[in-house]
């Protein structure tokens, strides 16, 4: 899986084909989609259209929360598949847990059996806490490939990331850059920024790089689609890596996985 992706919530419908076109075009191969963003049709088909060999291509989609259960999530699945118009994807993974429904695991055995099936190359979760994926291990005996979690300088997420490390499973970060909010316009971020001649965001971005993050910013704007790609010409040292460790203030831009229902 690349490290690096392109995330395409909140796109419409309408506009993802030619989000997508630009981000392939820009360079990227992993795009991250998902029922709930009702924006897998014009994804599909950016993909399919863009002449990028299918085995180049990293899709991630997801099971929204409504399609819980074994049987539901069976058929959830062929209609992501169906909308994306794709034979196969890369990667799916459950969006929430919704420990409320008491129904995560039974979805997950689907999700192994989709897996089986040849038609998910990789099964994964997101916003699982430690105690869902124990559950998975222990009911199923089936590891996730990756745990797609909130994670960025003001939620940084160190227990949950070792966990995942200590049992095998992959970290990605969702909202890697805050939504902007207030992460870019730090002054650590900007010093860091201004030091080595790059963005903010090319800064947040790098970060999670080193930490070995798997990462999905979103963007609309070509030039941003562009920038936040273009990470592998700096590095960050010590002395950053610390300023922005000290960023953490627990504040979430999303639910909470626990309660979300
Ligand atoms: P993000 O952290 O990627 O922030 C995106 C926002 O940051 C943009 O809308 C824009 O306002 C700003 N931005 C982007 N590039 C910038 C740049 N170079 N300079 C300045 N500002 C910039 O937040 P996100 O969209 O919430 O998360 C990224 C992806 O993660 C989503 O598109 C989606 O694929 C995934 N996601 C998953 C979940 C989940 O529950 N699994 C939840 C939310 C998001």
């Amino acid at each position: 899986m690349p490290q690096l992706g392109f995330g395409v919530y909140q796109v419409p419908d309408d506009e993802a084909a030619e989000t997508v076109a630009a981000a392939l075009a820009a360079g990227y191969r992993s795009v991250d989609t998902a029922a709930l963003y009702g924006n897998e049709g014009g994804t599909g088909k950016a993909l399919r259209e863009s002449g990028v060999p299918r085995e180049e291509l990293f899709v991630t989609t997801k099971l929204w929360n409504t399609d819980h259960g074994h049987d539901v999530a069976l058929r959830a699945f062929d209609d992501s598949l169906e909308r994306l118009g794709l034979d196969y994807v890369d990667l799916y993974l459950i969006h929430w847990p919704v420990p409320s429904k008491d129904l995560y695991v039974q979805t997950w055995r689907a999700l192994a059996e989709i897996h089986e099936s040849g038609r998910a190359r990789a099964v994964g979760v997101s916003n699982f806490e430690p105690e869902h994926l124990t559950r998975l291990f222990e009911e199923t005996g089936v590891v996730p490939a990756v745990n797609q979690i909130e994670l960025h300088p003001r939620l940084q997420q160190p227990e949950l990331r070792a966990f995942d490390a200590e049992h095998g499973v992959r970290t990605e970060a969702w909202s890697p850059l805050g939504r902007g909010n207030g992460v870019l316009d730090d002054p650590a971020v900007r010093r860091a920024a201004a030091k080595h001649g790059k963005t903010p965001a090319q800064v947040v971005l790098r970060w999670h790089i080193q930490l070995g993050n798997i990462v999905i910013p979103k963007s609309v704007t070509p030039s941003r689609i562009r920038e936040n790609l273009d990470l592998f010409d700096f590095e960050l040292d010590g002395d950053d890596l610390r300023e922005i460790q000290r960023l953490e203030t627990g504040t979430r831009v999303g639910p909470d996985p626990r309660t979300l229902s």
